[in-house]
């Protein structure tokens, strides 16, 4: 039996765990979490809001499975690291925000770092069959594909949440209509795999069933394909190294061809604002994701449009101080100075 924490278990990712969980009799809830709605019984101990630290501290789990939303997802992601407990990630935005100071916990507390987002699980399984030269990233394009950047100013939040291929929560489904979520894996998988940005490919593909490729030096190229269905990788990292029986079906190959194409990032600047900052290092990933977060929050009520989402995200990011944070206090500080940057924008 695997002892599992889930946090966010109230959420897209969260419900589909419980799912995979409640399919294998290896698998044991101890903990959960959410951040507001009610989740008595869920498990043995269970917390709405606030920090899972004390939680955690008395569940003592084999395995947390991150599915917190945002940059809330770091207190999590930090205890399990720090502790060498085995730490299956969905939460991209705390590595995105933490980056070095993750790592370097990680290596402090030695335990496994399981991608959960399915490109980096597709990377990671992909990985093990030798040293990766460059990786390449799959993006469906999200509904707003081909689309011209003057035919994006008027989208609503319902057009944006329409997405043609994953079934997710709102902050992600936006994401990918802005290309940030593609945006956002980059830097984890720049994180995860160590591998520098100019070796990180991103390639549109919008039926979703390439999922990841790693090229290898003597020009082989592994991908991982399957449907999109996020029970694959959830189930992958819960069992790992195993594999369990999940109820997605077989491939079918003969289905359709499989495309590819080059992103658009003159009309979707997300992309390319997220590797400026990758590259650019210290804080400055922690501010693309806090900007983001908040101009996305802002998007769904309505208080900006779409094409408001790379603006302030471009204005925070000329603006911040980008200095590396020492520790998890000057992180949270960065993340909030870029918070209020981006309110002070509309104010
Ligand atoms: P969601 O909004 O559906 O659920 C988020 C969960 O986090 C909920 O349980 C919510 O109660 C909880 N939460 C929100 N704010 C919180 C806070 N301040 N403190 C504690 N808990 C809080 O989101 P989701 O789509 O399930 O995504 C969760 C994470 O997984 C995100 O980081 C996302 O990028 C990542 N992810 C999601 C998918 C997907 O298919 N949905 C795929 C890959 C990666
Ligand atoms: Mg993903």
């Amino acid at each position: 039996m695997t002892r599992i924490a889930l946090l966010g278990a109230t959420g897209s990712i969260g419900r589909q765990t419980l799912e995979v969980i409640d399919a294998n009799p290896a698998l044991e809830l101890v903990a959960a979490t959410s951040g507001s709605t009610a989740i008595d019984g869920l498990a043995p101990l269970t917390q709405v809001g606030g920090d899972p630290t004390e939680l955690l501290e008395r569940a003592q789990p084999e395995l947390v499975l991150n599915a917190t939303l945002g940059f809330a997802g770091l207190a999590g992601t930090m205890w399990a690291l720090e502790r060498g407990i085995t730490l299956a990630l969905a939460n991209k935005e705390s590595l995105v925000a933490a980056g070095e100071l993750a790592l370097a916990a990680r290596a402090r507390g030695g335990g496994l770092l399981i991608p959960v987002d399915s490109e980096h699980s597709a990377l990671f399984q992909c990985a093990q069959l030798g040293e990766p030269e460059s990786l390449v990233l799959t993006a469906s394009g999200g509904p707003f594909r081909g689309l011209q950047r003057d035919q994006l100013a008027d989208v609503t939040p319902e057009q944006a949440l329409a997405h043609p291929t994953w079934s997710m929560g709102a902050k992600i489904t936006i994401d990918s209509a802005t290309l940030a979520n593609k945006g956002l894996e980059v830097i984890e998988a720049h994180f995860l795999f160590g591998v520098p940005y100019e070796r990180i490919e991103v390639v549109v593909h919008p039926t979703s069933i390439v999922h990841g490729l790693v090229r290898f030096q003597d020009g082989a190229a592994i991908a991982h394909l399957g449907y999109p269905d996020m029970r694959v990788p959830i189930s992958y990292a819960l069992s790992y190294p195993e594999r369990a029986a999940t109820p997605i079906p077989a491939l079918d190959l003969t289905a359709g061809p499989l495309e590819f194409s080059e992103p658009d990032t003159d009309t979707f600047k997300m992309l390319a604002l997220a590797r400026e900052a990758g590259e650019a290092g210290g804080t400055y990933p922690c501010a693309y994701n806090a900007a983001n977060e908040v101009a996305v929050t802002a998007f769904l009520d309505g208080r900006v449009g779409f094409l408001d989402i790379p603006a302030l995200v471009a204005d925070v990011l000329e603006h911040v101080d980008g200095t590396e944070a020492r520790d998890l206090e000057e992180l949270r500080e960065a993340d909030g100075r870029a918070r209020e940057l981006v309110e002070a924008a509309w104010a």
